[in-house]
């Protein structure tokens, strides 16, 4: 079993239970998290006899790189294979001034959206917490020297929120001074939409959120981001006027442009609507094709003019440049071949 992945109390359970002082606990934490310890060896402040013990009982980390890919704009990809075979992807993304890593929470996703590629794997299964956590570690091995990871998204495979309990111990555990130690406000959790869920997890940790919504009609919404037959727009905004944000924050909304499907002025006009009243800002994303998807991107002109459009009905749009398309780890592309190699998917 993984250690890394238990909460304090998890493990101030497990010192317990093998007889040794409370304090014990936080100084394994600090191991497995703050200090990336590989081995129980390291840990020389604890006794011999428990470190024996926990030698015994747990593995720290779960998973291997199989393989890590490199764009031309530095932008990186790792295949990342799980204990049962499993793969997921983690991409690591360098901005201007920050360097992101994007997450997945799932192997696969269950949520259907007809754009996505990974999507069309279907939800294999969900990663269990010390998996989520990996990611972290393993693409911090892949690092050049000087670069450390500054902000963190969960955009990578799967549906953050329908792996709901397994992501929060994994952002307790990535927040707390115990743990990584990474402040909330650098984390963004993506979800295209399920509505209880958002508002559990911000009032449990102030993440920032992103909501992928993609469409301006229930009509559309429906066959793009089926979730939308659930939890349609109506209700999925009054729930982003719900959540609870803090002071001066703005809740992302993601749109994925493509061309003919939701790209007109009248969607931009109705999204100005339909946001207007909320605390957003919304950020245009190119539409990144692969292989039988069916769409096709938006002009970069219809994107210009869909922004301006929004900015003038005041709201802030931003336009996110596709990165590492070369290597299909861009939003949407990341489809693990099952079995197959890395390099056979490329
Ligand atoms: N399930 C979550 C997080 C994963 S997707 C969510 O839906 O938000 C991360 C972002 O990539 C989402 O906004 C998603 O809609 C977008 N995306 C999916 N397929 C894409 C594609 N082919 N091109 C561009 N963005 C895509």
């Amino acid at each position: 079993m993984d250690i890394r992945g238990l909460t304090l109390e998890e493990l101030e359970q497990l010192v317990a239970a093998a007889g040794e002082k409370r304090f014990r606990a936080e100084q394994l934490a600090r191991w497995i998290y703050g200090r990336a310890a590989e081995s129980f060896d390291q840990m020389l402040e604890l006794p011999r006899e428990f470190r024996e013990k926990l030698k015994y009982q747990f593995k720290i980390g779960s998973a291997a790189t199989a393989s890590a890919a490199r764009s031309s704009d530095g932008t990186r990809k790792l295949l990342v294979a799980l204990a049962d075979g499993e793969k997921i992807e983690t991409v690591i993304i360098p901005g201007r001034d920050r360097l992101t890593l994007c997450i997945s929470s799932q192997a696969g996703c269950a949520m259907g959206c007809a754009f996505c590629a990974t999507a069309r794997m279907g939800l294999r299964r969900n990663l269990d917490t010390g998996e989520i956590l990996s990611q972290l570690f393993l693409a911090r091995r892949e690092l050049d020297a000087g670069e450390e990871i500054t902000n963190y998204v969960f955009m990578g495979m799967g549906e953050p929120l329908a792996n709901y309990p397994r992501l929060l111990k994994a952002l307790k555990i990535m927040t707390s001074r115990w743990g990584m130690g990474i402040s909330a406000r650098r984390i963004t959790v993506s979800t295209v939409g399920l509505a209880p869920g958002m508002e559990r997890l911000l009032a449990e940790i102030p993440v920032r959120l992103a909501v992928s919504l993609h469409a301006t009609t229930d009509e559309l919404r429906d066959r793009i981001a089926p979730l939308n037959r659930r939890y349609p727009l109506k209700t999925l905004l009054e729930t982003c006027k719900r959540v609870p944000l803090k002071h001066r924050d703005r809740i992302t909304f993601e749109y994925v442009m493509l061309r003919g499907v939701n790209d007109s002025a009248d969607d931009a006009r109705r999204l100005v609507r339909l946001l207007g009243p909320l605390r957003a800002k919304v950020n245009l994303i190119f539409f990144n094709p692969f292989a039988g998807a069916g769409f096709e991107p938006a002009s970069r002109a219809a994107v210009e003019d869909f922004q301006a459009i929004l900015q003038r009905g005041n709201l802030t749009a931003t336009i996110r440049e596709s990165r590492g398309a070369d290597i299909a780890a861009a939003c949407g592309q990341l489809y693990a071949e099952q079995g197959a190699s890395h390099a056979d998917s490329l």
